[in-house]
């Protein structure tokens, strides 16, 4: 029998220990035969948990929600968001809480199993997960991780030897998350919704606590918490769009506090580069598209900013005033630090006035001529212009000069420039496709090619032969769509 202790859990609830209406105490529903599918050695490793021991009937039992580790008391947390403009009450309908596991240096990092069973916030839904939608879950944000883009993690997921039905009959899975915390954007709503101004401070104290201890003791500090948070989101966004990343489904109750990518639903990568690509079946009028992820953004914190109104000052009309200040600052910093990550995917150390204006005309070329977006700073990476259309044109042609003229104006050597663009151009990402046939293959019981995926995309800034049959393109023509597997 191994316990709780030597699988290495070392559980707090601190969540636990907020106001009643802010989560509800519930326990996950045992499944019939859990089995591990895919453990993630390293995050568990630096969770202080034993692997060994977490393979373990007992520890595979906890992945699946069968028996509750000592220290933990399980919850739902109640949150409100605004689903594609709209406001509704959700929290967490098919995922519970276990506790914030205490690493060996003394960070806190929620333990989440996500499809344990119904919660009271489940509505019509069963609280279920299905495999295909955790293994992708489990690739795209380990994918993300590598990448450096800030992402709740995935540590394991187990089948659950029961089926979900969705459109159709398909093997149930639980998936372990692991995320600096789920306070969300709509946390704050529902407090501000249904909750006190007390309420709402503690929430609000409780968060800057937890993840931005630097400004506890600020005269303002709850304009201080939305400075941070707005600076947070504008660098994850930042990240997102230089990698090609398309979340899907940027609802404020999918917008975390910590600035961490949350909830890969229908998200994916994007090909072609093309501002208009949304990948979701769900968003019809595009407004998860690329090139509006930072404009949504921006909406998503102006809904942050009104929930933290009633504590930003006595008088609301200067409460507003304060928010708005905020609010309208920050196109500005995504702007300031989109620019500086595009210099550096162009090799561009210092900085010229002429910089954003090549850098989109670089862009411009791109969407016209249906340039594959990572590929081509591959390519511009190790000059490698490959038999494209966009590189047979003369505009490009022409375009190559000037950024070759560019880059001779600053003092960095060749060498230097090749050692930034390697590192700020990844070489491989998850292909949809790449993604989609490892899933194939896993729900069919067949592990390795999700193995093999995982192991090229752990080190995305390798740019390793093995890599180099990741970074081939689709040959279905038709478009890539995801949906919320839900
Ligand atoms: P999402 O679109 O995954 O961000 O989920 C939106 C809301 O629906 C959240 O409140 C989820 O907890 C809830 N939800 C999603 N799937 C299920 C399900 N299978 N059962 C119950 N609730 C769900
Ligand atoms: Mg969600």
């Amino acid at each position: 029998m191994t316990t709780s202790k030597e699988i290495g859990w070392n559980l707090d609830n601190s969540y636990a220990r907020l106001p009643k209406s802010f989560f509800s105490s519930i326990n996950p529903t045992p499944v019939r035969s859990p089995k591990l599918i895919v453990l993630n050695n390293q995050l568990a490793t630096s969770l202080g948990l034993n692997i060994q021991a977490l393979q373990s009937e007992e520890g595979v039992a906890v992945l699946a929600g069968n028996q509750i580790p000592e220290g933990a008391k399980p919850l739902a947390q109640a949150y409100a968001g605004h689903q594609f403009g709209h406001f509704n009450m959700l929290g967490d309908g098919r995922a519970v809480l276990l506790g914030e596991q205490i690493l060996p240096q003394g960070e806190r990092m929620d333990i989440q199993l996500k499809g344990p069973g119904r919660t009271p916030y489940s509505r019509g839904g069963d609280g279920r997960a299905a495999l295909g939608p955790m293994l992708r879950e489990y690739i795209i944000s380990e994918a993300m991780h590598a990448l450096g883009i800030p992402t709740t993690r995935s540590l394991a997921v187990v089948t659950t030897g029961e089926s979900v039905f969705r459109e159709t009959e398909l093997p149930g899975a639980i998936m372990t998350r692991v995320a600096a915390s789920h306070l969300r954007v709509g946390t704050f709503q529902y407090v501000a919704q249904w909750g006190t101004v007390e309420e709402l401070r503690i929430l609000a104290d409780y968060t800057i606590k937890r993840h931005y201890p630097d400004i506890e003791a600020d005269e303002d500090r709850y304009l201080s918490l939305l400075q941070e948070v707005i600076k947070s989101q504008a660098e994850l966004i930042v990240k997102w769009q230089l990698a090609g990343f398309i979340h899907g489904v940027m609802n404020t109750d999918n917008m975390t506090i910590s600035g961490e990518t949350i909830d890969y639903g229908p998200c994916a990568f994007m090909d072609t580069y093309d501002p208009a690509t949304v990948f979701s079946s769900i968003d019809m009028q595009g407004r998860y598209a690329y090139g509006n992820q930072p404009y949504m953004a921006g909406w998503n914190l102006a809904r942050f900013a009104e929930s933290l109104l009633p504590l930003l000052h006595d008088d609301q009309e200067q409460a507003l005033k304060l928010a708005q200040a905020e609010i309208a600052n920050f196109m500005e910093l995504y702007q300031g630090k989109w620019l500086a990550g595009m210099r550096a995917k162009l090799g561009m150390f210092n900085e010229e006035t002429e910089d954003e204006a090549l850098i989109n005309s670089l862009l411009i070329l791109m969407q016209k001529h249906h340039a594959d977006y990572t590929n081509t700073f591959s390519a511009l990476t190790f000059d490698k212009q490959e038999d494209t259309v966009l590189f047979g044109t003369p505009e490009f042609t022409q375009w190559y000069e000037i950024w070759q003229a560019r880059l001779s104006r600053q003092q960095e050597s060749k060498d230097s420039v090749n050692q930034l663009m390697r590192n700020s151009n990844p070489a491989i990402i998850p292909r949809n496709h790449r993604v989609e046939e490892a899933l194939e293959a896993a729900v069919q019981g067949d592990y390795s090619v999700m193995e093999r995926l995982l192991d090229v995309l752990s080190n995305p800034y390798a740019h390793s032969t093995e890599q180099a049959e990741y970074s081939t393109l689709p040959v279905s023509a038709t478009p890539y769509q995801t949906f919320c597997g839900t």
